[in-house]
């Protein structure tokens, strides 16, 4: 018996597919509904640290995973400067458990394709071009607009639709994401050999600099700055840009500029924070993923948040046989402290870039935030 036989989920990203695979490996009928017109074959890398790896095995595609992207122990901080000298080799708590490396990279597109064969495989229904645009919820069930058009009525209705969530404006959730005062140019480049873990530049022009491998040949870049009207530069203005910003740095950086200057794909957007507060859900509608919090990628946890939401979720809808308050209450339980943990930290490490606080302790909070997340979520 489980607490749900047909569910919608609003959203294709990280946090919906995960509750899609679960669910429908438990035998629940689910719909997925995404807005975009197909799965985004652009974006840029994306680091997963152990407890994102742990919920993969658990929806059987760890080993896809494992094999798509590129594992790394430990973390290098570098200073700016032509040689990029090495400042500190610092170990990784592995947040997963001792059966996963501390951290992995990867291509989101490559991600995104493995979740959702995994989605369709475990019997879920995924329709592209479809938007969630109204739920009306009864006592029994939740009638769920899509286009426009109605388009079933559900056990439950989880939007994981992303920062901009339709569905937590459509429970009346007036939280809303606000920028951090921090922006950040990605690119996806090419890999240099010396480069075999996730490397930080602190200091310098920009508030952080560093990449991220994510495979054998590839490797993602990222510049912190200043948030800026960027949004509606071009392609080439882009790479300009990131190429020009980057050189105080030295080292593999030589390396990520020629890519740029050669037109390798550019990314800007800003960093944002929120957190619903408790409860995510009203009724038999609830936000989980990006949809009910969002930090900035300062310690790299987001998508890892979003994939521990719909884990747990997934764990109390198949246990249970009833969708009542003790199901939400050991729901918030289980997500809100540690998801708000990981939003301050994230904040706070930014804060102190942005005030340029030299005595910050950024290790001991990393390493504290990262033995948190090392015990079950
Ligand atoms: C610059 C940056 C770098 C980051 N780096 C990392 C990192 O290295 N590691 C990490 O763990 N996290 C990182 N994050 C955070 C991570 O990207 C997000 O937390 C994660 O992708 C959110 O997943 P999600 O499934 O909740 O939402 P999304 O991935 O945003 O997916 C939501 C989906 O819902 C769809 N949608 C929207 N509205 C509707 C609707 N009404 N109906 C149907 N579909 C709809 C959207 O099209 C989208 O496909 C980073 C974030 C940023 C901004």
């Amino acid at each position: 018996m489980t607490a749900v036989s047909k569910i919608a989920i609003a959203g294709s990203g990280v946090a919906g597919l995960a509750a899609a695979i679960g669910l429908a490996t438990a035998g629940v009928d689910v719909d997925v509904f995404e807005a975009a017109w197909e799965p985004s074959a652009r974006g840029s890398g994306i680091s997963l640290q152990g407890n994102a790896l742990r919920v993969f095995d658990t929806l059987g595609v760890w080993e896809q995973v494992r094999a798509a992207g590129y594992a790394f122990e430990g973390l290098t901080l570098r200073a700016p400067g032509p040689d990029a000298p090495v400042v500190a080799e610092l170990p990784d708590v592995k947040t997963g458990g001792p059966d996963y490396p501390a951290g992995m990279g990867m291509p989101r597109p490559v991600l995104a394709k493995i979740l959702l064969a995994a989605a369709r495989a475990a019997g879920a229904r995924v329709r592209f071009d479809a938007k969630v645009t109204g739920a009306d919820a009864a006592a029994e069930g939740v009638d769920v607009q899509v286009n426009d058009e109605p388009a079933g009525r559900y056990d439950l209705l989880i939007g994981a639709d992303g920062l901009h969530s339709t569905v937590r404006r459509l429970i009346d959730i007036a939280t809303e994401p606000q920028p951090t005062g921090m922006g950040i140019w990605r690119a996806f480049v090419s890999r240099p050999a010396e480069v075999v873990r996730s490397e930080l530049y602190y200091g310098g022009p920009m508030y952080i600099a560093g990449y991220t491998p994510t495979g054998e040949d590839s490797m993602y870049a990222f510049l912190v700055g200043k948030a800026q009207d960027r949004f509606s530069v071009s392609d080439v203005e882009a790479a300009r840009i990131m190429h020009e910003e980057s050189q105080a740095y030295g080292g593999p950086w030589e390396s990520v500029r020629a890519d740029l200057a050669a037109g390798a794909q550019v990314n800007y957007t800003w960093f944002t924070q929120h957190i619903v507060d408790a409860p995510w859900n009203r009724g038999r509608i609830v936000v989980i993923g990006d949809a009910a919090h969002s930090c900035p990628p300062t310690i790299a946890q987001g998508a890892a948040q979003g994939l521990e939401d719909a884990a747990v979720l997934t764990e109390l809808l198949i246990e249970r046989d009833a969708v009542d308050p003790s199901l939400w209450d050991a729901f918030h339980a289980r997500r809100l402290p540690r998801a708000q943990a990981v939003v301050d930290a994230s904040v706070q490490l930014g804060q102190w870039q942005i005030d340029g606080d030299r005595d910050a302790d950024t290790g001991g909070l990393i390493f504290g935030i990262a033995q948190q997340m090392a015990q079950p979520a």
